[in-house]
C-alpha cells in the first residue's frame, strides 16, 4: 500500500463517500425526495419509476419550490434551508436538515432538479452538476410552481455499488415500503406511484378519520382496518394515536409495524420492546403483532440526529415514552369486549394518572367468517379430561369485575323480548359436542370454545388476586452470588427500591458482585440467576421489566389451563349464559391465553352467503 502526501479530495469523491452512508439502494433516493417534498409543503407528490427506479426515478411535487437564485445551492453539500444554528438543529421540525441528500445522491447518478418558486407562471430553472469538482449549471425549463427530481442511471460511476443492487422486483419492493410509510405518515397529503408507465397507488389526500381510515386500508389492506383498535391518548408532551391489531390478527413476521415519531417512520428498540410488552399476554407464541401507531412529542424531547437516514432516534425520556406507549396499548387490548365490534364505544375516561384523554374505538368482532384467525393452531393436547368442579367453584363465587366491585356471576340476565336487552355475546342456545357453547345475539350466531375462554377467565382471575395481594416472597436458603459488570451492580443498588416492589432483594457485595437474598415465591426453583440478569438489563435499557411478572404469568396460565373447563363437559344453559356473561366483563376475553380466539361471530349475513341466500 502507498502512502502518499494528504490531500483534499474532490468534491464529487466525497460526496460520492458521503453518499456511502445516505444511498444505499434506490428506494433511499425516494425516500429523501418525498422528504423533501413534504418539508415543501406539497400537498401532492407524484412519483414515477423505471426498471424498480435503477434506470429512472422521478420525483414530481407542487412545494413551494427553488428560486433561482437558491437551485446551485440546494445541490450542494451541508447546504440546507432547514436550520441555521445548533437551536435549531435541538427542536428541528423538518424531516431533512442535514443538506446532503441532493449532494450525494447527484454524486452517484445522473440527476437533475427543475423548480419553480413563483406564485404564477411556469418560468422553471434547471440544475445539474458536472465534473470532479460537481460544478453546477443551470438553465431555464418551464415547470409549474413546485419541484421535479429525476435520478437516473443510479450508481452508473460507482461499479461496486451497483453489484450491490438486486432484481428489479426487490428494488420495486423496497420502494414500495418506503412509499407506504410515506404515505401513512401523510394522509394529508396526495401520492401516487407508477412503475414502467403502470400505476401502483394512487391515493387521494384525506382529511376527516374516515379519510385516514381509507388511507390505511388502502395501505396495510382492509383486513387490518377491520380488525383493528383505533386509539388515541394524550398526556403532557406525549400524544400516541393510530392503530393496534387486535391479537388474533397477528402476523408471521414482523410486516406491518409501523411507528412514527413526530412524521418520521421509526425502529426503536424501546418503542418495539414496549409494544411487545403490551401484547405479551395476549398474543400466540412467536406472532407479531400489527399497528400502525404515531407518537407526537416535543422535538426536544427526541433527538433525530444519531442516524444519517434518521431511522433511528433516542429519546431523551426513555423511560417514560417506554410507559407512555405500554400502558397505553396494554389498557386498549385489555379493554377490548365481546361486542365492542357491534358500535364504536368511546370510553373516555380519566386516567389515573390524571386529566389524560382516552377514547378507544374497536371495529369488528374478533374474526368474520371468511377471515382466518392468523394461524394454524395447535389442537389442545389434553382435551377430554374435565375438571368437573372448576365450572361450579368458579360459578358459585363472587367474582370481579373492572371497578373492583364484587358482583355475583350468577346473576343471569332474563331473555327479554326487546333486543336492547340482549347481552353482546347473547344468550346460549345449546351445547355442540361438548367443546362450543352456541348463542344467540343481535347480530346472529355467537361460537364460543368454552375451555378457551374458561381459561382466559381464571387467568384474568388468578392475576387479579395475585395483584391485589401483591407479590409473595421468600428469602433464599442459600444465597446466591452473581458477577454482573460495574455499571449492572451500581444500577441494581440506583434502582433496588423498584427491585424489591419486583420481589427481588439484592445486595452488592462488590463492584462487580451482587448477592441475591430474596425472591418471588413463583421463581424459587427456576433458573434464578439468569432471570436477574436479564431483569437488570431490561431496567437499564428500558426503565423497567416484566419478566417476573412474565414468568408469574407463565404459571398462573398453567394453573388456568389445567383447572378449566376442558371438552366434552356437559353444561346447563344457565351456566352457559353464566360463562357467556363472566367473558363479556373479563379483560383479554377474545383471546385465550395462547393467543387464540374464544369466540367468533356469524353474523345473519355471513349465514345467508352460506346458503347463498341473497337479501
Ligand atoms: P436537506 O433536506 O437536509 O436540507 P437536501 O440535500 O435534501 O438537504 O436538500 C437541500 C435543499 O434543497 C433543501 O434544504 C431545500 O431547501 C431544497 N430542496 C430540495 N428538494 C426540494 C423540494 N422538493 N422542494 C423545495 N425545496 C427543495
Ligand atoms: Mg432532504
Amino acid at each position: 500500500m502507498t502512502q502518499s502526501r494528504i490531500h483534499r479530495l474532490a468534491t464529487r469523491l466525497a460526496n460520492q463517500i458521503a453518499a456511502g452512508e445516505v444511498v444505499e439502494r434506490p428506494a433511499s433516493v425516494v425516500k429523501e425526495a418525498i422528504e423533501n417534498s413534504l418539508d415543501a409543503g406539497a400537498s401532492r407528490i407524484d412519483i414515477e419509476l423505471e426498471s424498480g427506479g435503477v434506470q429512472l426515478m422521478r420525483v414530481r411535487d407542487n412545494g413551494q419550490g427553488i428560486s433561482a437564485e437558491d437551485l446551485t445551492l440546494a445541490l450542494a453539500r451541508h447546504a440546507t434551508s432547514k436550520i441555521d444554528s445548533i437551536d435549531d438543529l435541538e427542536a428541528v421540525g423538518t424531516l431533512g436538515f442535514r443538506g446532503e441528500a441532493l449532494a450525494s445522491i447527484a454524486s452517484v447518478s445522473r440527476l437533475s432538479l427543475t423548480s419553480n418558486a413563483a406564485e404564477q407562471g411556469a418560468a422553471g430553472m434547471v440544475a445539474q452538476s458536472e465534473g470532479r469538482d460537481m460544478t453546477v449549471s443551470v438553465s431555464p425549463a418551464p415547470h409549474p410552481r413546485g419541484t421535479t427530481l429525476e435520478v437516473r442511471d443510479l450508481f452508473y460511476n460507482t461499479p461496486a455499488r451497483r453489484k450491490f443492487l438486486r432484481t428489479e422486483k426487490t428494488e420495486l419492493g423496497h420502494i414500495d415500503e418506503v412509499f407506504k410509510r410515506q404515505a401513512l405518515a401523510r394522509s394529508d397529503v396526495a401520492f401516487s406511484l407508477r412503475h414502467n408507465g403502470k400505476t401502483l397507488h394512487s391515493l387521494n389526500c384525506a382529511n376527516d378519520q374516515a379519510g385516514r381510515e381509507r388511507r390505511v386500508a388502502t395501505v396495510c389492506g382492509a383486513a387490518f382496518m377491520e380488525q383493528s383498535v383505533a386509539l388515541a391518548r394524550e398526556a403532557g408532551r406525549l400524544s400516541l394515536h393510530g392503530w393496534v391489531g387486535l391479537p388474533t390478527f397477528s402476523r408471521s413476521q414482523a410486516d406491518l409495524q409501523y411507528f412514527f415519531v413526530n412524521g418520521r417512520v421509526i425502529r426503536d428498540k424501546l418503542v418495539t420492546h414496549a409494544i411487545k410488552q403490551a401484547y405479551r399476554d395476549v398474543l400466540f407464541h412467536g406472532r407479531h403483532p400489527a399497528y400502525v401507531l404515531f407518537l407526537e412529542v416535543d422535538p426536544a424531547v427526541v433527538d433525530v440526529n444519531v442516524h444519517p437516514t434518521k431511522h433511528e432516534v433516542r429519546f431523551r425520556e426513555g423511560r417514560e415514552v417506554h410507559s407512555f406507549i405500554f400502558s397505553t396499548l396494554h389498557r386498549a387490548l385489555g379493554d377490548l369486549r365481546p361486542g365492542d365490534g357491534a358500535a364504536a364505544i368511546d370510553a373516555s375516561v380519566a386516567d389515573e394518572q390524571g386529566g389524560v384523554g382516552w377514547s378507544s374505538a374497536p371495529r369488528q368482532a374478533p374474526m368474520g367468517l371468511s377471515t382466518p384467525p392468523g394461524g394454524q393452531w395447535q389442537p389442545e393436547a389434553q382435551a377430554g379430561t374435565a375438571d368437573l368442579d372448576a365450572l361450579s367453584r368458579l360459578y358459585t363465587s363472587p367474582t370481579f369485575n373492572r371497578g373492583g366491585q364484587n358482583t355475583s356471576i350468577m346473576e343471569h340476565l332474563p331473555r327479554g323480548d326487546d333486543e336492547s336487552e340482549v347481552p353482546p355475546l347473547g344468550f346460549a342456545l345449546a351445547q355442540l359436542h361438548g367443546v362450543f357453547i352456541l348463542s344467540e345475539n343481535t347480530e346472529g350466531l355467537v361460537l364460543v370454545d368454552m375451555h378457551a375462554a374458561h381459561e382466559r377467565i381464571t387467568y384474568e382471575r388468578l392475576k387479579r388476586m395475585r395483584d391485589d395481594s401483591g407479590i409473595r416472597t421468600q428469602p433464599l436458603l442459600v444465597p446466591q452470588t452473581i458477577t454482573l459488570s460495574s455499571r449492572e451492580v451500581a444500577a441494581a443498588v440506583e434502582m433496588s427500591e423498584a427491585l424489591v416492589a419486583l420481589g427481588l432483594v439484592l445486595d452488592a457485595t462488590g463492584d462487580e458482585q451482587l448477592v441475591i437474598r430474596e425472591v418471588p415465591i413463583a421463581l424459587i426453583g427456576g433458573g434464578i440467576e439468569a432471570l436477574v440478569r436479564d431483569v437488570l438489563s431490561d431496567m437499564l435499557a428500558f426503565g423497567t421489566s416484566d419478566r417476573i411478572a412474565a414468568h408469574e404469568d407463565e404459571l398462573l396460565s398453567t394453573m388456568a389451563c389445567h383447572g378449566s373447563v376442558r371438552a366434552n363437559r356437559r353444561l346447563t344453559v344457565p351456566e352457559m349464559n353464566a360463562l357467556l356473561r363472566d367473558m363479556e366483563m373479563t379483560e383479554r376475553s377474545g383471546q385465550c391465553n395462547h393467543g387464540r380466539p374464544t369466540w367468533v361471530q356469524l353474523g345473519m349475513q355471513d349465514l345467508d352467503k352460506l346458503f347463498l341466500r341473497g337479501r
